[in-house]
């Protein structure tokens, strides 16, 4: 049988750099190979949106696009919405009786997000359990790949321990995912923030004109040590030269803006002119295939509801033997 992949997006926001080399360059690359199912993860997105549900809908047909425009094939890759399975709202409660609070409290990622998210009414369930729905996403699929940014690496642990507690507790069934961490495992912000983040307004979208793509790059965070180009600067840590090395193919010029970097002899400005140089170029094609596509929204629902269609019949299917593994199938 031919090995599978999940993975996904929630869809509060356009996509941007960091997903494309966190995430979509793998699928993209992977997707001749693998059974892969790319689930818009909108159930998940209302945990820490529930007040605001449309501005997901508004952007699920936007992820949508953003693959296509990506160069993810529809005639192999299934987009599936999450809120059109409802199998994984099952799964999920029964994945709840296999985790204690005590992992979820450990988890790096969720801890980091709570904080960001400052919850001003308290935490609410759904978002401290994501980890568990998430679970349920990658293992009603049965995928052994999940590729993901680094921020994800602990949700792929967390589904590791549940799939090895189920398989141990009742049947053999579900599979144990590895995750798979792009070229760069976290892209940083044009802020310099640890992650480029829908949420935190730090991002370079795929879509973005290149008129936008110049103002947050001209904006962006560099080294906060260096006042004058005549000052030695710092490569390490500096997100300009982290976005230079995932995104201009020309190494040479690379090396060398870095080389004058450190020694001081080149300034903030020509090194942002060529990074903005070298995205325009990296985002040019993908800008033609988003606007061919997003000119037909019916052929993208269609896609969208064809790649739902095929999702729910797997997930169906999982959620049939799950429930003869725990003893639910009853002859009623
Ligand atoms: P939000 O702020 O709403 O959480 P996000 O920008 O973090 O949005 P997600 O939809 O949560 O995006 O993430 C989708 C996928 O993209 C995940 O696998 C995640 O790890 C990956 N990803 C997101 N941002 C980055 C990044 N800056 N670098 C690498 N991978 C990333
Ligand atoms: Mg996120």
């Amino acid at each position: 049988m031919i090995k599978r992949i999940l993975t996904g997006d929630r869809p509060t926001g356009p996509l941007h750099l960091g997903h494309y080399v966190g995430s979509l360059a793998n699928r993209v690359r992977l997707q001749d190979e693998y059974d892969t199912f790319i689930l818009i993860a909108d159930v998940q997105a209302l945990t820490d949106n529930f007040e605001h549900p449309e501005l997901l809908g508004e952007n699920v047909m936007e992820v949508a696009t953003d693959y296509l425009a990506v160069g993810l094939d529809p005639n192999k890759v299934k987009i599936v919405v999450q809120s059109m399975v409802p199998e994984l709202c099952e799964l999920t409660i029964y994945f709840m009786n296999l985790v204690t609070t005590a992992t979820l409290e450990r988890n790096p990622t969720l801890k980091e997000e709570i904080k960001q998210r400052n919850f001003t009414n308290g935490l609410p369930v759904g978002f401290y359990t994501y980890p568990i729905s998430q679970a349920s996403d990658i293992t009603i699929f049965k995928a052994e790949l999940v590729p993901v940014g680094e921020d994800q690496l602990p949700m792929i642990e967390q589904t590791r321990e549940i799939v090895r507690r189920f398989n141990r507790l009742y049947k053999k069934i579900l599979i144990e995912p590895r995750a798979m961490t792009g070229q760069v495992a976290r892209l940083p912000g044009t802020d310099g923030g640890a992650k480029m983040s829908k949420s935190l307004r730090n991002c370079i979208n795929l879509g973005d004109t290149p008129d936008q793509v110049r103002k947050r790059v001209m904006s962006m965070y560099t080294d906060p040590t260096r006042i004058h180009p005549t000052d030695p600067g710092h490569i390490e840590g500096n997100p300009v030269f982290t976005y230079h090395d995932a995104f201009n193919p020309n190494k040479g010029e690379v090396a060398d803006l870095k080389e004058r970097y450190v020694a001081g002899t080149v300034g903030d400005v020509e090194v942002k002119e060529k990074l903005f140089a070298a995205l325009n170029a990296f985002l040019e094609p993908i800008r033609v295939r988003r606007a061919e596509f997003a000119s037909k929204p019916e052929r993208v629902r269609e896609i969208v509801v064809e790649g739902t269609r095929k999702g729910r019949a797997v997930a169906q299917e999982t959620m049939r033997e799950v429930r003869e593994a725990m003893k639910l199938a009853y002859p009623l």
